[in-house]
């Protein structure tokens, strides 16, 4: 099974956007056990885009091509399938009667760009688009498939997801069972390290290692019919090895998991947080119906709010400085009182790129969990990377401790 993929986009070539769809599109190939054979980005232009579709049918038995789907001038490429597959642009009335009535229901006046979203090749199958009114197009001819989604990374993502993988690994007989477990505060090392046996003795097993600065997500696929079987005997000697590193046997934030927790705990929670600007406050009010469980976050950036929000004493700031345990702990023990909660999460850092001296070097953190009735934790963290990852891998840092103590 041979599957290419073309991107159209002028933005794509001039740097303006990142190409997401790439990446996703071949993630989702991949975790369905179908490698993409080929990549190419090119520009909103009929002649290279007729060109680009034709090489790609001349080789792959599946090309899929995203973008250029949209109403305005720029987005040519439905005419350019038309051309290819020697198809007539047809007028559907009923795709326009279901794209008016979405945008009537919505109280919105449907514009007659509409009108244009509704031509489509013949003998085309459409792909329904839930969010958006560029609907998908697969046209099939002499054994070779062709997809067009649009651009928009969240119309595009349901139908590759949900319509076209499935679509492609069904044809290619190849049944890919993966599984992604979510892992943080080990480095990819000490996970490969510990895994590395298990690794050599299971031959029938492929593993991924996915570092980010979050953490490392592990997947482990398996092929053929027992491949639910393979990796549910697998996970039972992963599971030993890798301790309290693994905080979810699926691909999620840490923040849902926290607030699983917390929730299922009835405790609440409060933030201080100094270096991560309220992030951790941000990700846990993600989820949605956090309410449960989360009560406030002070943002306390100066030694003055730390003391006049959290009712740290300014003699420990001046003692110790603003990045130390002792005012961590005062800021932790501050937050669970000022708002009553149960437990709380302090951070306090240098993020950098300045403020660093070769006491309290850039990457110095200190963490806090306050939690009711029980003495104060803390972790010291000397973390590396830039202004960016040091404030994430913080917050997680802070998550991940509340999560150890309340496991
Ligand atoms: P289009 O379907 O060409 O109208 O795409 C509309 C928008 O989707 C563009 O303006 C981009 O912001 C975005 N987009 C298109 N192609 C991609 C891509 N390959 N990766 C990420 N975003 C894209
Ligand atoms: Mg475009």
């Amino acid at each position: 099974m041979n599957v290419e993929l073309i991107t159209i986009g002028g933005e794509l070539l001039s740097g303006h956007t990142l190409n997401t769809n790439a990446q996703f599109i071949g993630e989702q190939l991949a975790e369905a056990g179908v490698a993409l054979a080929r990549q190419i980005s090119i520009p909103d232009d009929h002649e290279i885009i007729v060109s680009a579709i034709r090489e790609s049918l001349g080789r792959a038995d599946w090309v899929i091509v995203s973008g250029g789907l949209g109403p305005t001038n720029d987005d040519v490429t439905k005419k350019a399938l038309a051309r290819v597959f020697n198809r007539t642009l047809v007028f559907h009335d009923e795709l326009l009667a279901m794209l008016k009535q979405r945008y009537t229901a919505r109280g919105r006046e449907p514009g007659p760009f509409l009108d244009t979203q509704a031509v489509q090749p013949a003998d085309a199958e459409l792909i329904p688009n839930e969010v958006g009114s560029a609907v998908g197009i697969i046209l099939t001819d002499s054994g070779k498939t062709l997809v067009a989604v649009p651009g928009v990374p969240r119309e595009m993502r349901p139908m590759i997801a949900g319509h076209i993988v499935p679509k492609i690994a069904a044809q290619s007989k190849i049944g890919v069972v993966s599984r992604t477990w979510s892992t943080t505060g080990w480095p990819e090392s000490r996970l490969y390290e510990v895994m590395e046996t298990l690794i050599r003795d299971n031959p029938d097993v492929s593993f991924a290692f996915l570092p980010s600065e979050l953490g490392v997500k592990l997947r482990f696929s398996a092929k053929g019919t027992d491949a639910p079987k393979t990796l549910d005997r697998l996970a039972n000697l992963v599971r030993p090895r890798l301790e309290d590193a693994v905080y979810a046997e699926e691909d999620i934030g840490l923040e849902i998991v926290v607030g699983g927790m917390l929730r299922d705990r009835h405790m609440t929670i409060s933030l201080a947080e100094s270096c991560t600007g309220g992030l951790v406050a941000k990700r846990l009010t993600d989820v949605p119906g956090s309410s449960a469980y989360v009560v406030s976050g002070f943002v306390v950036y100066s030694n003055q709010a730390k003391t006049d929000l959290l009712g740290v004493d300014p003699d420990l700031i001046l003692t110790h400085g603003a990045v130390s345990e002792p005012v961590a702990i005062a800021m932790a023990e501050g937050a669970t009182a000022r708002s009553h909660t149960d437990c709380a999460i302090a951070i306090t850092g240098i993020a950098g790129p300045d403020g660093g001296t070769p006491e309290k070097p850039v990457g110095l953190v200190w963490i806090a969990v306050a939690m009711k009735n029980n003495a104060t934790t803390t972790r010291e963290l000397r973390l590396m990377g830039d202004r960016e990852m040091i404030r994430a891998r913080a917050a997680q840092a802070g998550l991940n401790l509340l999560r150890l103590l309340l496991s």
